[in-house]
């Protein structure tokens, strides 16, 4: 739906008339603001005029009709107070897990044209959390392994965490005495229930969906074609584990660490 010109109510593109005041709309003129609104960059607004509305212009053209209708993107004006109490409602709900482009997206839906470098600056001041490491290993149930882990973090970073959660599985058991005993305060590692964990449990599921699936696709691929076999020890050492979910072999990895390096 887009808006009409002169009462503001809502009309359908490819409306001829408002059904609220009776004014005659001109397709063109709605369907740039509609597209505008809705975020979408300039090449695209001028494919989608083409392949949906039959109207060719060139991106020139666009911007010259945008800047009669007062929508240039640059020039317009945001409250950056308000733009900022509407990023931190987006952070606390169910944006939280949404990323820099999504949260970009929201606002321009909203009709707050913030440019991007204002957006980043206003993103690293109110969410300023980022993934420092993030490995992967065959077993996740081995203490010792998890302690290893984090104290390669540890050496790597130069310093260990103000605060350590986990959840209640005894394969943290070590970590959790080795951060008290690092911070000298016991109470510096806390136990989370898994709703509590939703933050990194909602990560995991975003990165399955994004680039885990295939590689469990891939493997997935391999059996079928029985090229692999689940009961072979030895090819079981170089796949994902199925508890995990994940695999550890070296290429898995090295996705994990691109994905923690952003
Ligand atoms: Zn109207």
């Amino acid at each position: 739906m887009a808006n009409c010109d002169t009462c503001e109510r809502e009309v359908a593109l490819d409306d001829n008339f408002c059904c609220s005041c009776g004014t005659e709309l001109c397709h063109e003129t709605i369907a740039i603001k509609y597209y505008f609104k809705q975020g979408y960059e300039y090449n695209t607004i001028v494919e989608f005029l083409c392949k949906f509305h039959g109207i060719s212009m060139c991106v020139r053209t666009l911007k010259n009709r945008l800047k009669m209708l007062g929508l240039g993107r640059k020039s317009m004006d945001f409250n950056e107070q308000e733009v900022r109490e509407r990023i931190m409602r987006e952070i606390d709900g169910p944006g939280s897990m949404s990323g820099y482009r999504s949260m970009l997206h929201t606002l321009q839906r909203e009709g707050y044209m913030v440019p991007r470098q204002t957006l980043e600056d206003l993103l690293k001041e109110l969410d300023p959390r980022k993934i420092l490491w993030l490995q992967l290993s065959r077993s996740n149930n081995n203490p010792q392994v998890i302690l290893r882990l984090l104290l390669n973090a540890v050496d790597a970073c130069g310093g260990c965490p103000r605060k350590l959660r986990s959840d209640c599985g005894t394969e943290n058991g070590l970590a959790a005495a080795t951060q008290c005993y690092f911070t000298n305060n016991e109470q510096a590692h806390i136990y989370g229930t898994s709703p509590h964990n939703q933050r990194i449990e909602g990560w995991w599921s975003y990165f399955r969906r994004s680039r885990a699936n295939w590689w469990i696709n891939f493997f997935k691929d391999l059996m079928e074609r029985e090229v692999f076999t689940t009961g072979n020890d030895l090819e079981m050492s170089s796949v994902p584990h199925e508890q995990q979910k994940l695999s550890s072999s070296a290429t898995s990895r090295s996705q994990v660490s691109q994905f923690a390096m952003f």
